[in-house]
């Protein structure tokens, strides 16, 4: 009964009562002191299995050293708001396809490709056409990495911000190498000089002053040195990693971006990390299936075949998968069908047992209690960034004691999107709008994560509640 497994927990070193839950660890070991065999499946390896069972396998190369050839880097664009990102990301494009062939015009699908000469050699650029960490986390939270290197971009005239810092945590986390693109570099406010000072303290010492993060700046509205950027991005990936996938086998990568076509149907936009993909192809794409009907590159040009690092906008699938979800070629389209559904009644599964524990400002009140969570984070988005500001300062001043943490994980100024509610997701976190509304499908995402977005247009109604359900999480003291 439930009194001899708490005696036998106790007896095991943890402390818990009849009723509280208890974590993954501590249900394997009670499993091992029975003599069953406990094991914890995460989602991840509940579709590990299910591949296998159709003796399917994601993630690596297939073959021999020999089989693996050169891929061009993937590149994501992170930053400070404002800094220029988006601006970067438009020349760039631009600047490579005015190259090319004249008058071409190129549309957003998600992310794409450049070439640039690189001591007498043609080389390739995939860049991830989505600015922002947002993105990127996303992705990671879904256990996939596309991004190779990190382009983090500093406006000139404005230096070191705190989303600056932020991004480059997160490309740290992932172990991903960083170029600085110092931008705004035009205005006669910049100061480039003070920007390599900053981040020097941040553990980017640029190569001219003896470390190992190359500097290059650039004015992405004059499209200056956009061809040294690009130099500088091939040169770091020679330098610090060994990029090479094998080109032979079936295709295998992630989907960057995918929406539902009024007259296409599904379309989404994939990474192919490894292999080739071509026209014909059955694939399975997270719960969506389907036979490659055509693709398309960013110039709305119809590719044949797809190789490693390429993106393209695959036509042709039953549904509309998420960014980050990866795809696989199969042998057949039943094949395909039978995994999609497989994970599709998965999917469906998880979504209703997340519903029950639905992260709301109470649930957090009520597991403060029992003494599980610790850790409040909080999204902040607002109508002007004085309110924001304003918002995180009172809330900063909240006295919680030492016990609970209150973290702002994200702050921004507009309306609440997808990606909030996705980063909310990945991090627990619960959303405040102050005077703001949610945009596009993000209360519907939001419903469907189980991520609490609250509502205010008076601050101090927000910092009462926030403090209430810290002060109601606080643990009693003895
Ligand atoms: P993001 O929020 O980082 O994506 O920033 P945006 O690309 O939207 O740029 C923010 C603002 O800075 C816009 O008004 C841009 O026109 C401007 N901007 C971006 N790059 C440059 C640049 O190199 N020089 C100047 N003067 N302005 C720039």
């Amino acid at each position: 009964d439930a009194a001899a497994l708490v005696q036998m927990l106790f007896s095991l070193g943890e402390m818990v009562t009849a009723t509280e839950s208890v974590n993954d660890e501590t249900f394997e070991l009670l499993g091992e002191e029975l003599n069953y065999n406990v094991q914890v499946v995460s989602p991840e390896d509940e579709d590990r299995e299910l591949l296998e069972s159709f003796d399917l396998e994601f993630g690596s190369d297939e073959g021999a050293e020999a089989d693996l050839a050169a891929r061009p880097p993937v590149v994501t664009v992170m930053g400070h708001v404002d800094h220029g990102k988006t601006k970067l990301l438009d020349a760039l494009r631009s600047a490579n396809v005015a190259g090319k062939e004249a008058g071409g015009i190129t549309q957003h699908i998600g992310a794409y490709q450049v070439s640039t000469d690189v001591d007498g050699e043609d080389r390739r650029i995939t860049f991830i056409d989505t600015p922002g960490h947002e993105a990127f986390t996303a992705m990671r939270a879904r256990g996939a990495q596309a991004t190779d290197i990190a382009v983090l971009v500093v406006a000139a005239d404005d230096g070191v911000m705190p989303q600056t810092v932020e991004a480059l945590n997160h490309a740290k986390a992932a172990g991903v190498p960083i170029v600085v693109a110092v931008n705004k570099i035009d205005k006669p406010d910049s100061d480039p000089t003070k920007v390599r000072g900053q981040l020097t303290e941040y553990g980017l010492v640029p190569e001219e002053y003896g470390g190992d993060t190359m500097f290059v700046d650039v004015s992405a509205k004059s499209e200056l040195n956009l061809d040294k950027l690009l130099e500088a991005i091939v040169l770091t990936a020679d330098a610090s990693l060994d990029l090479r996938a094998n080109p032979e086998q079936d295709a295998q990568g992630l989907v960057v971006e995918a929406h539902l076509d009024r007259g296409r149907g599904p379309v989404a936009t994939i990474l192919v990390q490894r292999g080739t993909l071509r026209v014909g192809e059955s694939i399975v794409a997270g719960p969506a299936y389907g036979r490659v009907r055509a693709m398309l590159d960013e110039h709305g040009e119809s590719v044949e075949a797809a190789d490693p690092s390429r993106p393209v906008m695959v036509l042709g699938l039953t549904a509309v998968p998420g960014a980050g979800q990866n795809f696989i070629v199969v042998a057949d389209d039943r094949m395909a069908r039978q995994i999609a559904e497989k994970r599709e009644s998965r999917e469906r599964a998880a979504m209703q047992a997340k519903r029950r524990v639905r992260r709301t400002l109470e649930d957090f009140m009520a597991s403060m209690e029992k003494g599980e969570s610790q850790e409040l984070n909080l999204i902040l988005k607002g109508d002007v960034s004085g309110s924001v500001e304003a918002l995180e300062d009172s809330l900063a001043k909240i006295d919680v004691g030492d016990e609970v943490t209150l973290r702002v994980i994200d702050r921004g100024v507009g309306a609440i999107t997808e990606t909030n509610v996705d980063l909310a997701a990945a991090s627990d976190a619960i959303i405040i709008g102050f005077n703001v509304r949610p945009q596009g499908k993000a209360t519907e995402m939001a419903d469907k994560e189980g991520v609490e977005i609250r509502y205010y247009s008076v601050i101090y109604q927000a910092i009462e509640e926030i403090e209430a359900a810290l002060k109601g999480m606080l643990k009693p003291e003895y």
